[in-house]
């Protein structure tokens, strides 16, 4: 009997330090605050694969409804977000990933539509600035006087840094040596070009719109979440690039390109071990 009861005991034991262990092993990875070196994020599955290929050592974290898997490559610690789709995945998780993981740099990188005509599908951005182009306040029209873009004028973001002075942000700047870094990198399947990424939770196909808005914000391309990732980067003083594959172009190729997100994801990769 004695011995039967030890026997269920130490059994009780064992597994409560194994419950344990795994309990604790999950606080461990949230709370975990030493610093990481890059956060990398991505929207979609389809955006991430080559990141997380070449992560090693990889440790899955879930934070609310966002995932991210912190490892290694090369010689930076890295962790790659999926942030989701849309503005307010984009914050929300860049202000995780911020808050969390420390990371001297962030880029957000992913697929885009083209905003300039001459940009060709698998071409790729690198955000020397990104915009929000959903941003613009109307003139008055009366009813009947329809929806005119010409009435629109962009406006600006605000952060009062430091809880000091309201800051204006008309776009948010890349990081300059990250974006030297990723010029520099090699790559096959486009080109490289700067530009002006331009984001808002809108997929655009009208002409006149992509028209107006590369004249009226000076975007080379559209996606949903780099100025998001931005403009919370900029808020922590966290370095920040974004950098875009084009996978549609409605000039000319209106498909959207899913194998554009595993090229800029490997591309990335490519400028992570670049990166001092
Ligand atoms: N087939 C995908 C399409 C997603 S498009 C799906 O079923 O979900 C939306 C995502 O791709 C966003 O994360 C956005 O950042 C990016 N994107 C690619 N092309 C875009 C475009 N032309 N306009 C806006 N976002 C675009």
């Amino acid at each position: 009997m004695s011995i039967r009861f030890s026997c269920f005991n130490k059994m009780a034991v064992a597994l409560l330090v194994l419950s344990c262990a795994t309990v604790c092993a999950q606080t461990k990875s949230v709370t975990d605050n030493r610093p990481v070196d890059i956060v990398v994020q991505g929207a979609m599955d389809s955006e991430l694969q080559p990141l997380l290929d070449a992560l090693d050592g990889k440790e899955e974290i879930q934070i609310a409804a966002w995932t991210f898997w912190r490892g290694k490559i090369g010689s930076k610690t890295v962790v790659v977000s999926r942030t989701e789709v849309g503005t307010i995945n984009a914050v929300v998780s860049t202000t995780l990933a911020i808050t969390t993981f420390k990371p001297k740099l962030v880029i957000n990188q992913g697929t885009a539509g083209a905003h300039d005509p001459e940009l060709k599908v698998f071409d790729i951005v690198v955000g020397e600035a990104s915009v929000d182009f959903g941003a613009f306040r109307s003139a008055h029209a009366d009813a009947g006087a329809g929806i005119e873009q010409s009435r629109w004028t962009p406006m600006p973001h605000r952060l009062r840094m430091d809880g000091k002075e309201r800051v204006t942000f008309n776009n948010f700047p890349g990081d300059e040596e990250a974006m030297k870094t990723a010029m520099g990198t090699a790559y096959k399947q486009g080109r490289v070009i700067k530009g002006i990424i331009g984001s808002s939770f809108e997929f655009n196909k009208e002409i006149d719109r992509l028209n107006w808005v590369r004249k009226t914000f000076g975007a080379s391309s559209e996606d949903m979440e780099s100025v998001f990732a931005a403009g919370t980067a900029a808020g922590f003083k966290t370095r920040f690039l974004a950098i875009r594959i084009i996978s549609n172009s409605e000039f000319h190729s209106p498909k959207f390109e899913e194998v554009a997100g595993k090229y800029c994801a490997a591309f990335v990769v490519d400028v992570i071990k670049r990166l001092k």
